[in-house]
C-alpha cells in the first residue's frame, strides 16, 4: 500500500510536473513533559504517515513543526488528541502559501533580465540559472576581486561553483561560507547572493571588511546542493537532500549534512534511504560533500568555516555528534554571543546559540564537526529566519532584512578570525 502510494505520487509528478501540497498542513506541536516528547518522537517512526519534520523534537521547551500530508491529517491529529498533546495549525494549506510564493517569483521574473549585478533583484527568489548568471556577471564586473572556481560536479552533472574573493597573495588564510546545502532553505541561497554583492560593494569602503580582505580570502558557495535546488523549483519545493538514487530503494537522495566523516553513522542520522536525515551509504558518498572535503584539504589554510541553514534563528558551533565539548568551547561561545548581539542590533531578531548537541539535538555526520576536526577552529552553523511562522517558505520581502542582519554576525566572526 505504502509503496503503491509512493509510486503513484511519483507518477503524478512525472505526468503533471510539480508535486502538489494541497491540503497539507504544518502543525506546531508542544510537549508538556518528557513522556509527551517521546510520544512525539514515536510519530517520526511511523513511516506510513509520511510526516516531514521541519523542526524535530528536541526538548520540552522547543516546539516541533511538522508537515502533515492530507492523507494522514486525521490519523496524526487523532494520535495527538488521544495523548492529550497540544498542537496548533501554523499553515492551514501549504499549497496556498506555495502558490503565493510562485506568483511573486513569476511576476518578478517578468521584469527585464538583469544586465548587471546592480539591477539584479535581491528581494526575490531566483532559479539556479539566474544565480549562476549572477555569479558570472559579478566576476566579469570585478575581475580583480572575484573569480569563479568549479570545485566539482553534482550527481546530475551541474558545476559546483565557488566564488573566490581575493586581493592577491597565494594560499592566504581563508574564510569559507556556504549556503543552500539543504536545498529547500531558500532564504540561504538568496542571502548568499546578497553577501556576494555586499563584499564587492564594501571592499575599499568599509574599513573592517577591507582589512579582512587585505589579509584573507573569502570563498562562497551559494548553491551548495544544485540538484536539490533545481528540484525545489521544478518538482518539489520541499526537497532537502541530494538527488542521487539509492540502490534497492525507491527513495532518492542523501542528507548532505549527515554525510561527513565525523561520528558518521552514529545517533542523530538515519540509515533509511527514505528518511530526510539519511546519512548515505558511506561518509563523503555525495559528490557535493566530497568536493568540499577535497577543497578544504588541498587548500590547507582555512581558518573559518561557516555553513548556513534555515530555519529557527540559531548560531551553533561543534559538536553535534558527541557531548564532549570542543577544546575552544569558551572562545567559540563568546564569539557566538558577540555575533548574535551584532545581528540583533539591526532589527532586534533574537537568536539562540551554543553547541549543536546542547542547543538542538544530537546529530552525527554534520559539516562543521568535520571541519572543526580538520583544525578549522572557527566552525559555525547558522539557522536563519524565522522561528516557524513561515518556516522554509519565508516571504521574499524578508530576504534583504535577513541577509543584512546575518551579515553583521558574519562580519563579527570574520573580523575575529582575521585577528586571531
Ligand atoms: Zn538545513
Amino acid at each position: 500500500m505504502m509503496k503503491g502510494l509512493l509510486v503513484f505520487t511519483a507518477l503524478l509528478v512525472a505526468v503533471f510536473g510539480k508535486e502538489t501540497f494541497e491540503g497539507h498542513q504544518v502543525l506546531r506541536i508542544t510537549a508538556k513533559d518528557e513522556v509527551q516528547l517521546s510520544l512525539i518522537r514515536d510519530l517520526e517512526e511511523m513511516e506510513q504517515l509520511q510526516l516531514d519534520f521541519w523542526r524535530e523534537a528536541t526538548d520540552v521547551a522547543t516546539p516541533v513543526d511538522v508537515r502533515v500530508p492530507f492523507h494522514s491529517l486525521q490519523a496524526t491529529k487523532a494520535y495527538l488528541e488521544a495523548q492529550d498533546i497540544q498542537y496548533a495549525i501554523m499553515i492551514k494549506d501549504l499549497q496556498t502559501v506555495l502558490d503565493e510564493e510562485q506568483q511573486q517569483m513569476q511576476s518578478a521574473a517578468r521584469a527585464a533580465e538583469p544586465r548587471n549585478t546592480d539591477s539584479f533583484d535581491y528581494s526575490n527568489y531566483h532559479s539556479i540559472s539566474e544565480i549562476y548568471r549572477f555569479q558570472d556577471m559579478l566576476v566579469a564586473e570585478n575581475p580583480n576581486l572575484v573569480s569563479k572556481m568549479v570545485i566539482g560536479q553534482s550527481y546530475e552533472g551541474r558545476p559546483l561553483n565557488v566564488l573566490k574573493f581575493s586581493t592577491g597573495g597565494t594560499k592566504r588564510p581563508a574564510i569559507w561560507i556556504d549556503t543552500g546545502i539543504h536545498s529547500r532553505e531558500w532564504v540561504t541561497q538568496a542571502s548568499g547572493t546578497w553577501f556576494a554583492k555586499k563584499i564587492v560593494t564594501d571592499y575599499g569602503r568599509d574599513p573592517v571588511l577591507t582589512a579582512i580582505l587585505n589579509k584573507m580570502d573569502i570563498f562562497l558557495e551559494i548553491v551548495t546542493n544544485p540538484d536539490g535546488f533545481y528540484y525545489t523549483h521544478s518538482s518539489n519545493r520541499m526537497w532537502r537532500k541530494t538527488r542521487k538514487p539509492n540502490p534497492g530503494s525507491s527513495c532518492v537522495g542523501v542528507d548532505p549534512n549527515r554525510n561527513w566523516d565525523a561520528g558518521f553513522g552514529g545517533p542523530g542520522a538515519s540509515g533509511s534511504p527514505c528518511s530526510e536525515t539519511y546519512r548515505g551509504p558511506k561518509a563523503h558518498s555525495e559528490s557535493e560533500v566530497k568536493s568540499i572535503v577535497d577543497f578544504v584539504k588541498s587548500h590547507g589554510n582555512i581558518k573559518a568555516f561557516i555553513s548556513i541553514h534555515a530555519y529557527s534563528q540559531m548560531l551553533l558551533y561543534p559538536y553535534g555528534y558527541t557531548r564532549t565539548p570542543v577544546k575552544d568551547q569558551r572562545e567559540l561561545h563568546s564569539l557566538a554571543k558577540k555575533a548574535i548581539t551584532d545581528l540583533a542590533s539591526l532589527y532586534g531578531t533574537r537568536y539562540r546559540y551554543g553547541s549543536i548537541i546542547n542547543t538542538i539535538y544530537q546529530a552525527s555526520g554534520g559539516t562543521i564537526d568535520w571541519t572543526y576536526n580538520q583544525g578549522i577552529k572557527y566552525s559555525y552553523t547558522f539557522e536563519l529566519r524565522d522561528t516557524g511562522r513561515y518556516g522554509f517558505i519565508l516571504p521574499a520581502n524578508q530576504i534583504i532584512p535577513t541577509a543584512s542582519e546575518t551579515w553583521l554576525a558574519l562580519m563579527a566572526i570574520m573580523d575575529h578570525t582575521s585577528k586571531n
